[in-house]
């Protein structure tokens, strides 16, 4: 049976080297290895949070379709991350990283384990997800909040 398509929202952030150039990359490497883009947030430059790390963030998120589980798609995320410089001790270590891709929303999918939670357990009180998150998806619902990501901000 073909399986259905999902929308999931990723957010991007880069702190480390050519950060737009890292963050074209990555959404290269999300359209060939997870699927198709349909929306792209115009890029933001935070300031860290909560970091020791003193580099300003470029900070994105997309919206895109796919066919894969949200456990496939974070191996996925996990394998570009890898790819484009990320190094695997730096987990959870809150360090600069050439980039940090995490999943937002997958579908309507409510997940809740230690390896993965969907919806992302900090987004909503993270500006730098949140602003460009308004951009592209202001009438997606969060399916553990039941409100709007428009909703969510007011
Ligand atoms: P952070 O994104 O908070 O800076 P990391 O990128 O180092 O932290 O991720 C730490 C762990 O978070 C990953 O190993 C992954 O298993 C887990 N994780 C849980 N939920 C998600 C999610 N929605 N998207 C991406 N990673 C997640
Ligand atoms: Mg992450």
């Amino acid at each position: 049976m073909e399986k259905t398509v999902k929308t999931v929202i990723i957010a991007l952030g880069s702190n480390l080297g050519n950060r737009l150039n890292t963050i074209n990359s990555a959404i290269h490497k999300i359209e060939s290895e997870v699927g198709p883009i349909i929306n792209i947030a115009d890029c933001i430059e935070t300031t860290p949070f909560e970091m020791e790390s003193v580099e300003n963030f470029l900070n994105s998120c997309i919206e895109i379709e796919t066919k894969l589980t949200a456990w496939e798609v974070l191996k996925k995320l996990q394998k570009i991350e890898i790819h484009l410089g990320r190094p695997e001790k730096t987990k959870g270590k809150n360090e600069s990283r050439t980039i940090d891709l995490d999943i937002i929303f997958y579908d309507s999918q409510v997940i809740e384990t230690t390896e993965l939670s969907i919806p992302h357990k900090e987004y909503h009180t993270r500006g730098f997800v949140l602003i460009p998150l308004l951009q592209i998806a202001p009438n997606f619902i969060d399916p553990s909040k039941y409100l709007t990501v428009k909703q969510l901000i007011n």
